[in-house]
């Protein structure tokens, strides 16, 4: 297996890792009731999916 010639320098390694961010799994607002809600999934505030899909609550 092949191994780095060299250390990665401290500059270098948080360089790579600028694009590694927190952020929030999918969430979208649901157009019902403007609840945050998981993206394609029905929506557990008010039951709807795609505008009238309604799971009874
Ligand atoms: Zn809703």
């Amino acid at each position: 297996m092949a191994v780095p010639f060299r250390r990665t320098s401290k500059t270098r390694k948080n360089k790579r890792r600028t694009h590694y961010k927190l952020m929030v799994p999918g969430m979208v607002k649901c157009p019902e009731c403007g609840e945050l809600k998981l993206a394609h999934r029905v929506c557990k505030e008010c039951g709807s999916y795609k505008g009238n899909e309604v799971v009874s609550k």
